[in-house]
This record gives C-alpha cells, sequence and structure tokens, in this order.
C-alpha cells in the first residue's frame, strides 16, 4: 500500500497540526449558513467561495485518491463521493462542530475539508483526502457512523493511514512509536467498536500517537497473512460485522495477535538495521 514520509517543515506542522476526527454529530453540517458552490469541471466537490484554489488542488487528485481507496479496499463506493471545502478554519468549525485543529472530517456521507490545508504541501491534502475517504468508503459499506460504530477506532484510523499514506507517519516516527509501545503507552487492541467518545477511545495517546500506533498494528495484521487480510476487507465491504469476520477469516485471537505485535516489536529493537526503517 501506498507509504511514505511526507516532509512538512517544524514550523509548519506546530501551526498546522494533521487532524481528522471521526464526526460526534451529524446534524450541525444542515444548521450552516455557509454557501457552497458546486464546482464546474467536477460536480463532486463544494467550496465556499475563497476556497477555490483549494477545490482545484482537491480536484486534481480526487480521481486517484478515489481509485486508491477502491483498489486498496477492494469494492467501489457504492454512492457518489462528495467534498466540500473551506475557506477557513473557522467556518469549517463552525459547520462541522469539531476542533479548529482538525484537517477533516467525515460526516453523513460527505467528507469536509477545512481551509487549514491552503497552507499544507499538496501531497498532504492528497493523503488526507484520501484518509477521509477510506472513512467514506466505511461508512456506505458498513454503516460506520459515531451513533452506530461497527468497527473499532484502531482499525479504521490504522487502516485510513495505511491506504492513504497519512500524515501521522511523518509527525510520529516507528522508533517512536514502538518506544511508547514498549513503555505501557498504547491503545488497547479489543474487538468492540469504539467511536462514541473519540477521546476516550484514542486511550489517552496524542493523535499522531494514536493514529501512527494504529496504522503500525493494521499493517502487522496484513502481514501476518495478507490473503486472509483481504478476505476480511472483502467481509466488510460486503457488510459483515467486525468480530464475526475476524473469527471466522483470520482465526486467530485480537489478544494472540496483539502479543506477537509486542514480540516483533522487541525483536526489531533489538536489531539496530531496523530501528530507522521509516
Ligand atoms: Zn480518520
Amino acid at each position: 500500500m501506498n507509504k511514505r514520509s511526507i516532509g512538512i517543515p517544524i514550523q509548519l506542522m506546530a501551526i498546522v497540526l494533521f487532524g481528522c476526527t471521526m464526526a460526534q454529530q451529524s446534524d450541525q453540517a444542515r444548521k450552516s449558513n455557509v454557501q457552497f458552490m458546486p464546482m464546474e469541471s467536477d460536480n463532486r466537490i463544494y467550496y465556499e467561495p475563497r476556497a477555490e484554489n483549494i477545490a482545484r488542488i482537491v480536484a486534481s487528485y480526487l480521481p486517484e485518491s478515489i481509485a486508491t481507496v477502491e483498489r486498496e479496499l477492494q469494492r467501489p463506493f457504492v454512492k457518489p463521493v462528495q467534498v466540500k471545502i473551506f475557506e477557513s478554519a473557522d467556518s469549517f468549525a463552525a459547520v462541522t462542530d469539531v476542533s479548529k485543529q482538525e484537517w477533516g472530517v467525515m460526516i453523513s456521507g460527505t467528507v469536509f475539508l477545512s481551509g487549514l490545508v491552503k497552507t499544507a504541501p499538496d501531497d498532504h491534502i492528497k493523503a488526507l483526502l484520501t484518509h477521509e475517504l477510506v472513512h467514506l468508503y466505511l461508512q456506505q459499506r458498513l454503516g460506520v457512523s459515531e451513533r452506530h460504530p461497527t468497527l473499532p477506532m484502531w482499525f479504521e484510523e490504522g487502516l485510513a493511514e495505511l491506504v492513504s499514506g497519512g500524515s501521522a507517519m511523518a509527525m510520529v516516527t516507528e522508533p517512536e512509536a514502538t518506544r511508547a509501545i514498549m513503555a505501557g503507552q498504547h491503545f488497547f487492541s479489543d474487538a468492540a467498536g469504539g467511536l462514541v467518545h473519540p477521546e476516550r477511545c484514542k486511550y489517552g495517546l496524542e493523535s499522531h500517537m494514536f493514529y501512527r500506533q494504529a496504522e503500525m498494528f493494521v499493517a502487522y495484521l496484513q502481514s501476518l497473512d495478507g490473503t486472509k487480510f483481504q478476505s476480511l476487507l472483502l467481509a466488510l465491504a460486503d457488510g459483515h460485522d467486525f468480530e464475526g469476520s475476524w473469527r471466522s477469516i483470520l482465526g486467530f485471537s485480537l489478544h494472540d495477535a496483539w502479543q506477537k505485535f509486542m514480540g516483533e516489536l522487541e525483536s526489531r529493537a533489538r536489531d539496530p538495521l531496523n530501528k530507522e526503517r521509516r
């Protein structure tokens, strides 16, 4: 899958923290007076009047981002994709009711991108767009939402990071994430849905650390048996529940997978050649 480091100046990181959040509500967007214009060249994209430049960048990446999600998750989107782009962090936060520091969110079948993205490198925008499209795909396919959490948050965010080559990879290195896990600072991998309270479900971790650890664990699950992992994704895409699909397809418990993952990290930490893999 598409993995790369995204070079972002340290100063920029401090100002424009990457963020994606699962929506905590779905009504706020409908209350807004914000006016969006449809993009002439791509009617899947709407933008606030002063966000046209961002809209053009998003439009240039949208076909590839959609293709990436459909290729990696193995099924097409079942409904049209819609992306709305705000001119500022203020209007984004007012409409979506999420933090001004967040960069994007998916609510009720629409991807919303904050005006913050205009300060980001283009490939960062592409990663964010792809990440949010994974959420949209899962919502369309599974009905995943704040009110109907059918996937553990670590799995959904880890998968979105893995597919998109997400920005957490640029913020938290694998050795940093490994050290935190070894020190007991990690998310708890259970198979229950955990989207109701996003902060709690990050298990007290800073967002980038949570996303990075989740991506590493999901990538590890894929590495254990790529064929079975693909079968799991197909089962999810066809609307089967996570726990039942895991049990019937993977053939090992989540607890065992986590213990193996910890063992793998320990061996990597002992091998100096692997310390700075990313
Ligand atoms: Zn996300």
